[in-house]
């Protein structure tokens, strides 16, 4: 039985159970829309022009910052635009992105050689090739893999990487399914990593509800370096300080970082990801997504190519006559999305469907407390929804309102069924604008004192300056007349001398 856990998590029934966990490969999109910025800081540059043919696995898009990932055509086609288009974001704006007409052929660029002998291989030679493969955490999260690797496993400073094998949400087993199908390419995959980052060990933490993943991984792991644990399935497991917590009982402090422990965590698609970039020389071009729901009646695991776009999955997942709400990502903390017509990310591991139910009424906060006691990072859900309520957000704040990760398990819980976890999403961005608003207005602040400063300083020196220049001009008067007078004397007693000899 497991005992590794972590305080407070709830356990939601998981509704789209199926017999078998397996994975369909799709058939090739017509095309696909490849967004610039997989983060919103990141926007890459088109290296390619509207009507250029490309290979798949080719570089479309690059972008000089160490810290971006490139981007690569995931099939071969031709390029037929570069706009603005809409992508699964909270935002529902459009961003910049590439669209390629597949031409059937799914022509691949020239592969690199298979690398089986990776530990003659120095790390940084290795970080690079993950960077150019395009490999960003496909748990959700996004950030480039090199980076979290590169940070630590440079600097001799990594002890030990956690592999993430749980699912984070009920309904989601696309890390289950690969788990099962691919066990041998995750094992491979970590010992890349430990030989990366040097670490000490390696342990790959998977739900006790996914036995069947746990038995497929044992029976490639010959690296003593290499554990597993089974931990209690319960939601949220899934996040990295959770995690941590429940597996080496450290608490990763506010505002803290794994990698600040020596730690890195993967997920498990992105350790697959890893092998695929460094043993078989791959860019990162499709993912295993899970489509699931009470909308769709055949909940399953789909291989597709990224930028295929959402309904290219679901309408294989037999969806059903009604009217369905699109949610990327897990059922509590995904990303609702009002249109099909979106493109698959590297950071889409499930698409919800859901039949459109009525909403509950909203009622008065009955303080029962439920909601401060599943709090996983233990918060005090009840206070900070008052005082978030009250757009009192530096109360909020002496209430830890930032460590709140919007896991959702007050608002799952709370009988009034207040959505607490909007009212915290809204509190935190409320409270980063009026830090933002009074870093501002400190600067306006600082920027006018100065200007002040400047302006009676420049009147001093300014006065200061004519004081002394209106003295120097007296002063040369005095001289200049005290000269005339000597010369006038001078010349008085010239002309007394003439008359004197003239008499
Ligand atoms: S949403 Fe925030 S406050 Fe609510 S349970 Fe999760 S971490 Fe705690
Ligand atoms: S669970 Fe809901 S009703 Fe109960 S204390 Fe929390 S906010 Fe109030």
């Amino acid at each position: 039985m497991p005992t590794k856990s972590y305080n407070g998590g709830i356990v939601v029934p998981n509704l789209y159970r199926v017999e078998s966990v397996g994975i369909i490969t799709v058939s090739l999109p017509n095309k696909v829309v490849l967004p610039l910025n997989e983060r919103v800081t990141d926007k890459a540059v088109p290296c390619v022009s509207v009507g250029e043919r490309v290979l798949t696995g080719q570089v479309i898009a690059t972008n000089k910052d160490y810290d971006s990932v490139p981007i690569h055509a995931t099939i071969s086609g031709q390029v037929t635009a570069i706009d603005d288009q809409l992508i699964a974001h909270k935002s529902g704006l459009k961003t910049r992105c590439i669209t390629i007409q597949s031409d059937g052929k799914d022509e691949w660029i020239e592969q690199q050689d298979t690398i089986d002998n990776y530990l003659n291989l120095a790390p940084s030679v290795l970080i690079n090739k993950i960077r150019q493969a395009g490999i960003v955490g496909m748990g959700g999260a996004g950030f480039p893999a090199h980076l979290k690797l590169g940070l630590l496993g440079l600097s001799n400073l990594c002890k030990t990487i956690i592999v993430n094998g749980t699912e984070c949400e009920p309904g989601i087993m696309c890390d289950d399914a690969l788990m099962q199908n691919y066990p041998e390419k995750i094992i491979s995959g970590v010992e890349v990593m430990l030989h990366i980052s040097g670490a000490e060990r390696a342990i790959i933490a998977i739900e006790n509800d996914k036995i069947d993943a746990h038995n497929a991984l044992l029976q490639y792991i010959s690296d003593e370096r290499i554990s597993t644990e089974l931990i209690p399935t319960k939601y949220t497991s899934g996040s990295e300080k959770l995690l941590i917590k429940a597996l080496l009982n450290k608490e990763i402090p506010s505002g803290g970082f794994a990698i600040d422990e020596g730690i890195v965590c993967q997920n498990v698609s992105t350790v697959s990801a890893i092998y695929d970039a460094v043993v078989d020389g791959k860019p990162l071009v499709s993912r295993i997504v899970t489509v699931t729901g009470s909308g769709v009646s055949s909940p399953d695991n789909y291989d597709v190519r990224l930028g295929s776009y959402f309904e290219h999955i679901v309408s294989l997942a037999k969806p059903s006559n009604e009217k369905h709400s699109i949610r990327m990502g897990g059922m509590m903390m995904g990303t609702d999305v009002a249109t099909m017509s979106v493109p698959i990310s590297k950071i889409c591991n499930c698409i919800f469907v859901n039949n459109v139910a009525p909403k509950y009424d909203v009622k008065e906060c009955i303080r029962c407390g439920s909601c401060n006691q599943v709090c996983p990072v233990d918060l005090l859900p009840q206070q900070l929804y008052w005082y978030s309520k009250s757009e009192n957000t530096e109360k909020a704040s002496d209430y830890n309102l930032l460590d709140c990760i919007e896991c959702g398990c007050c608002s799952y819980v709370c009988p009034s069924h207040i959505p607490l976890v909007d009212y915290f999403s809204f509190a935190k961005a409320l409270h980063r604008k009026n830090i933002e608003d009074k870093r501002r207005t400190d600067a306006a602040r600082e920027r006018f004192e100065y200007r002040e400063f400047r302006l009676e300083r420049n009147n001093k020196e300014r006065t200061e300056m004519m004081e002394a220049k209106k003295k120097a001009i007296k002063e040369k008067m005095a001289n200049e007349k005290g000269q005339k007078d000597k010369i006038a004397a001078a010349m008085d007693r010239v002309n007394k001398n003439k008359e004197d000899n003239a008499q």
